[in-house]
């Protein structure tokens, strides 16, 4: 449909689109504000963040890849994941709200779009982003058991529960939030998803703190929470079809999204180790070995994300092998920040600059990289059972 529109930059496609934005992204002066790789607490940074996509959907550019009709200007999956690739290539972050929005946008665009044309604007200008509300204390790994209840009265839902490890829950303004509409013996059949908005009536709302002292993590407590039933996202009852849809892009486009920041980040270390060797430092052995591994683990997660951003862009459906994505990029994740700890040594351990503070905050993070967006041991069973259809274990 490209050919069509009287966008130029959609006629061209999404390679004239990167060579347009690199092109704005390298002359643009107050660009400057946000080339910067020290750490600042979560806050700060999510507003510094904020600022940023005010400035690419003034300017466009973080428009394309959503749909018109939910503020967007058209194209794919592919200009989103040129956006990113362009971004950490002009040496700027991605911004942390943009792995909440490539999660929860595609599944409201697609099963809300009254709720993906009221809210999305918003958050492509950095003016809100949204939690995930899934995780509970007694539902991790086994989702389908989760117990926060919504019970239908009138036109309005009535919340009730609590939910556990929400991203930027703490600062988000709305949160979608997967309940049970069901009995707790439906399972995943009684299960519906809402967006609720943060600031109701009977939501609380308390930060977690991470290893590194960033609070990014929240517990949220429903009580009694009236949420009107036109925050429906998909139909009641079919919010694991929700979810199992989401979760494709959560694994596969949050996969190239941090598979760009974290080419970033293996630049700047490539750089430090440089700038060690020349001060005379000794690198540890196998350093340049290790440099190398860690480039070509991130390639072969690049390929194939490459390969999965293509099959979203075409409108096909992922599912499980979006899997694989998590799996890489949970090995490139980990490689290249326990390399970071080993190369920068002391400075990694003791450094004060704020350089030094990102290094170790990334590492501290890192270690979830096999945790969130479910963990790497049902990653692997979902690759043995539903991709490679491997016969179950015998029960002892
Ligand atoms: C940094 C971070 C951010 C997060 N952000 C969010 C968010 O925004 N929204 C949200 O809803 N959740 C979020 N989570 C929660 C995350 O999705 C869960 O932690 C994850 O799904 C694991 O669930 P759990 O913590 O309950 O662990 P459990 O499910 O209790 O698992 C504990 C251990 O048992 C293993 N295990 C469990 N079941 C099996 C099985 N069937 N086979 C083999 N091994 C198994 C797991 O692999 C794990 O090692 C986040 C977590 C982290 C660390």
């Amino acid at each position: 449909m490209e050919h069509r529109t009287a966008d130029p930059v959609l006629a061209e496609g999404p390679a004239a689109y990167g060579r347009a934005l690199r092109a704005h992204l390298s002359e643009e002066p107050l660009l400057k504000e946000w080339r910067h790789t020290g750490h600042v607490p979560t806050e700060e940074r999510m507003a510094a963040h904020a600022r940023l996509m005010a400035h690419l959907y003034k300017t466009g550019w973080n428009r394309y890849g959503w749909p018109k009709e939910a503020g967007g200007l058209g194209g794919d999956e592919r200009h989103r994941a040129v956006l990113y690739d362009e971004l950490a290539a002009a040496g700027l972050p991605v911004p942390g709200a943009h792995m909440l929005l490539e999660t929860l946008g595609p599944p409201v665009v697609r099963f809300a779009p009254h709720l993906a044309a009221r809210h999305l604007p918003a958050f492509l200008r950095g003016e809100e982003w949204w939690g995930q509300g899934f995780s509970e204390p007694e539902a991790g790994s086994d989702l389908a058991g989760l117990r926060c209840r919504a019970r239908r009265e009138g036109n309005t839902y009535v919340v009730s529960g609590q939910k556990l490890w929400t991203s930027h829950g703490a600062t988000a303004t709305r949160l979608v939030c997967l309940v049970r509409t069901g009995t707790l013996e439906s399972r995943h059949r009684g299960l519906s998803m809402l967006m609720i908005d943060a600031d109701a009536p009977g939501v609380t709302t308390r930060p977690i703190a991470l290893a590194s002292g960033d609070n990014e993590l929240a517990e949220l407590f429903f009580d009694d929470v009236v949420v009107p039933a036109d925050r429906l996202i998909g139909e009641e009852g079919q919010g694991w079809g929700v979810a199992m849809y989401l979760l494709q892009f959560e694994r596969a486009m949050y996969a190239w999204l941090s598979s760009a920041e974290a080419l970033r980040r293996l630049r700047e270390l490539r750089d430090a180790a440089a700038s060690r060797t020349a001060a005379g430092k000794r690198l540890p052995g196998g350093a340049a070995l290790r440099l190398g591994t860690c480039y070509t683990d991130l390639v072969a997660l690049r390929a194939r994300s490459a390969r999965t951003v293509l099959a979203l862009a075409s409108g096909r459906t992922v599912g499980p092998e979006a899997s694989v994505d998590k799996v890489l990029l949970a090995t490139v994740e980990t490689g290249l920040f326990d390399l970071a700890r080993e190369v920068l040594a002391e400075d990694f351990v003791l450094g004060g600059d704020a350089g030094a503070v990102q290094w170790r905050a990334d590492w501290w993070y890192s270690r979830s990289a096999t945790i969130l967006g479910g963990s790497a041991e049902v990653q692997r069973t979902i690759l043995a059972d539903h991709v490679l259809g491997l016969p179950r274990e015998a029960k002892p």
